[in-house]
C-alpha cells in the first residue's frame, strides 16, 4: 500500500478513535454498527447450536430477542453479515478517475467559498491596520503630554484586545478551510482504497473503518444492506454528487482546452510580431 494512502487511512481512522473503543475490544467488530433492517433495533450476538450440535455465533435482532418489537427477523450467521459489509465496500469504492474528479470539484467549491469571504477578510484586515495606527497615534499623544498614563494603558488594552480578536478570526478562517480540505482529501484517499484497506485491516481497524463510514448499517432479511453514512462519506458516495463531479470535470477540461488554445494563439501572434520587428 502506498505511504500516502496509509497516512490518509490513519488520519481518518484516528479521528474516530475514542475511549469507548478501548473498552469494547473483546466484542465483535461489527457490534454496535449493525442494525435489524426490519425493526431498526441493534443486532446482538448469540451462540446457537445447529442441528448437528455444533455451536455457531449468530447475529439476532435485539428487538425480537427482548420482545420489545414485533420483529420476526431470523438469526443470521455472523460471517454472512461480515461478507455483506465487505461486498458493500466493493460497491462504493471509487475509481482513481472519480477520486480525481471529486477532489477537483470539492476544491473548486472551496475556492468559491473562500472567494466569497474575501471581502469579509479584507474588511477585517483593514480594521486591524486601522487599530495599529490608532495605537501609534495614542502613543505619540502620550509622549506629547496630551494623554495621561492611566488612560494610555486603558486604551492600549482595548486596542490590543480588538486586534487579538481580529487576528484570531483571520487565522480561524484559514485553518478551518485548510483542515476541511485536508480531511476531505484523506477521506477520498480512503474511499478510493477502501476494499484493500478493509481486507487487510485487523478487527479493531475494521471497526474504525465502519465507524468512519457509517452511522448505522441495516441488514435486511434478503441480504440487502442499507446504510446511514457519516460525513463526509454521505456526499462522497452520493451518485448525484459523483455525476456533478464528472460534469464539472468535463466542463473544466473543456475550459482548460479553450484557454490553452487562446494561449497558443497569443504566443503565435507574439512570434509574428517579433518577426516583423
Ligand atoms: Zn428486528
Amino acid at each position: 500500500m502506498p505511504k500516502e494512502v496509509w497516512y490518509q487511512v490513519q488520519a481518518v481512522l484516528d479521528a474516530h478513535k475514542s475511549a469507548a473503543d478501548a473498552t469494547q475490544v473483546h466484542d465483535h467488530y461489527l457490534k454496535g454498527t449493525v442494525y435489524c433492517g426490519q425493526c431498526g433495533e441493534r443486532l446482538i450476538i448469540t451462540n446457537a447450536k445447529n442441528r448437528h450440535g455444533n455451536v455457531y455465533p449468530y447475529f439476532v435482532c435485539s428487538g425480537r430477542h427482548s420482545g420489545k418489537t414485533e420483529c420476526t427477523r431470523q438469526a443470521m450467521l455472523i460471517e454472512d453479515v461480515e461478507r455483506l459489509i465487505e461486498k458493500y465496500y466493493e460497491m462504493i469504492e471509487v475509481s482513481p478517475g472519480m477520486r480525481q474528479d471529486l477532489a477537483g470539484k470539492i476544491h473548486a467549491d472551496f475556492d468559491l467559498l473562500m472567494a466569497n469571504e474575501t471581502k469579509e477578510l479584507s474588511r477585517l484586515t483593514s480594521e486591524r491596520d486601522r487599530l495599529d495606527e490608532e495605537r501609534m497615534k495614542l502613543l505619540q499623544a502620550h509622549y506629547s503630554g496630551a494623554v495621561p498614563i492611566d488612560l494610555l494603558k486603558q486604551e492600549q488594552d482595548r486596542i490590543a484586545d480588538q486586534i487579538g480578536d481580529i487576528q484570531h478570526r483571520i487565522e480561524a478562517h484559514h485553518d478551518e478551510y485548510a483542515s476541511a480540505r485536508a480531511n476531505l482529501d484523506d477521506s477520498l484517499g480512503l474511499l478510493a482504497n477502501i476494499v484493500s484497506v478493509y481486507e487487510r485491516a485487523d478487527d479493531a481497524n475494521r471497526r474504525l473503518c465502519n465507524q468512519a463510514f457509517f452511522h448505522r448499517i441495516f441488514i435486511e432479511e434478503d441480504g440487502d444492506v442499507r446504510v446511514e453514512y457519516e460525513r463526509p462519506f454521505g456526499s462522497l458516495c452520493d451518485t448525484e454528487e459523483q455525476m456533478n463531479a464528472l460534469n464539472w470535470a468535463a466542463e473544466a477540461k473543456k475550459k482548460g482546452e479553450v484557454q490553452t488554445g487562446q494561449r497558443v494563439v497569443t504566443l503565435v501572434e507574439g512570434l509574428n510580431l517579433s518577426h516583423l520587428g
